[in-house]
């Protein structure tokens, strides 16, 4: 092709906009956390319908926090999908609970009835429902690609367990008085399911501002939660604050007020808080976040329109995720696509055969009792073929807002000559 192009796969898209927050952030005294990250914090709940936020150093810590804030740590277990990427379990390990990994819906969307409209990356609500055990605390679901899960129905598990459910010694838990749903939805800000918002569904859920995710802060995330029946939010707030900055009983700001030098160490805490540098990009992100979400739509359906074409072109029977349902909304955060009669190696050939003209694919993702960590402890890909038999053709297009119409044809063009270029 004469008109090679160099995709970059996914660039952080800043304009004046974000540089001028950070710049005002950078000059005005004032760069950890401070004005800005509450800023962002009011902002990002205005934006989910939600109560309160409060912002990290990255979705992970988010996670870890919310886990330490439940009191779920060692002897405990978390329930959560081998579908994902290894933050989802890393910060379960981190408290040193136990992650108990079930397996995606995967063909079971266009087998059972019940699923039709489901994403098959979702959990298995079955098997979540067959893996609680005494030990449970919580189901750690996430939105793959943006697309939210069913919350209704992982609800609906939680409550027919609590009979089983001994809380620990942590108010929250006791207030719930069954496993706390604490979702990823690093992928999933500004996703919506039968008209509420991520972060309006789970009992927590927690979102990424990672220098790849939809709205970046470079290395950010942060968490909102549902009321508790019987806590006041501002007591999670407060007790976020404690966790994420040494268990210090007061901010750096508040002790900048006049005459106030005191303060207490409640217990030895974390540091993983979000500074006003971050925050003050995530400002200009967020109000720029409307128009990005459009444009990925935009992308999202000049794809579905391409491959549709292909499919047929070529003859190989391309199914990729469904973004825009009647019931649901996704952020548009991945393209996820599977080659239909291809294997492990012949995906790898078709991802470099894209690479060799400027067109960088990726896998979401590797099942992870695939990787070492969870090999060495004991997870097997047996356990869950389905994972397996999605992650064995899949492949992941370029999607962010810095594509023109004209990169996207082209991405498509590439992908058709490569599906032609299939050995054997
Ligand atoms: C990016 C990502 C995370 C981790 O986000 P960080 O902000 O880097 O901690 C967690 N889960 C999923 C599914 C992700 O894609």
């Amino acid at each position: 092709m004469d008109n090679r192009r160099e995709i970059v796969f996914s660039p952080p898209d800043m304009t004046d906009e974000e540089v001028e927050e950070v710049k005002k952030a950078l000059l005005s005294g004032w760069i950890t956390t401070g004005p800005k990250t509450k800023e962002l914090e009011n902002m990002l709940a205005d934006f989910c319908g939600t109560d309160l936020f409060v912002c990290f150093n990255s979705a992970t810590a988010a996670m870890e926090m919310t886990y330490r804030l439940l009191g779920i740590g060692e002897g405990d277990e978390v329930i959560t999908t081998a579908y994902t990427y290894t933050a989802t379990s890393s910060a379960i390990c981190h408290v040193g609970a136990k992650p108990v990994m079930v397996d995606i819906l995967g063909d079971k969307v266009y087998q059972e009835k019940r699923y039709i409209g489901h994403s098959p990356y979702e959990p298995d609500y079955d098997e979540i429902d067959r893996a609680f055990s005494e030990k449970t605390k919580a189901i750690a679901p996430v939105d793959i690609a943006g697309v939210m899960c069913d919350y209704d129905r992982l609800a609906e598990i939680a409550k027919a367990h609590a009979g089983d459910f001994s809380p620990s010694d942590n108010r929250y838990q006791k207030a719930m008085g069954r496993a706390v749903i604490v979702a990823d939805s690093a992928h999933g800000l500004g996703a919506s399911k039968n008209g509420k918002m991520s972060g309006q569904k789970a009992d927590f859920t927690t979102f990424s501002f990672h220098a790849v995710k939809n709205l970046t802060t470079g290395e950010g995330g942060a968490v909102t939660w549902r009321k508790i029946e019987g806590v006041d939010n501002e007591d999670i707030y407060h007790e976020y604050m404690l966790l994420s900055l040494h268990g210090q009983s007061k901010d750096a700001l508040e002790k900048t007020e006049i005459g106030s030098w005191e303060y207490d160490i409640i217990f030895p805490g974390y540091k993983c808080n979000m500074t006003d540098i971050q925050a003050a990009i995530g400002i200009a992100q967020l109000r720029r976040y409307p128009g990005l979400l459009k444009r990925r739509r935009e992308i999202v359906n000049l794809y579905d329109e391409g491959i549709n074409r292909i499919s047929r072109l070529t003859g190989v029977n391309i199914t990729s995720l469904a973004h825009y349902t009647e019931t649901s909304t996704s952020s548009g955060h991945l393209y996820l696509m599977r080659v239909g009669g291809y294997t492990h190696k012949d995906r790898c050939r078709l991802i470099r055969l894209m690479a060799e003209k400027g067109v960088p694919a990726n896998v979401h993702y590797k099942p992870l009792p695939m990787l070492t960590a969870y090999k060495n402890m004991g997870y097997r890909i047996e356990d869950c073929p389905r994972a397996y038999q999605y992650y064995e053709n899949e492949i992941t297009l370029p999607l962010h807002t810095l594509l023109s119409n004209d990169d996207v044809a082209y991405i498509l063009d590439v992908l058709t000559d490569a599906l032609k270029d299939k050995e054997g």
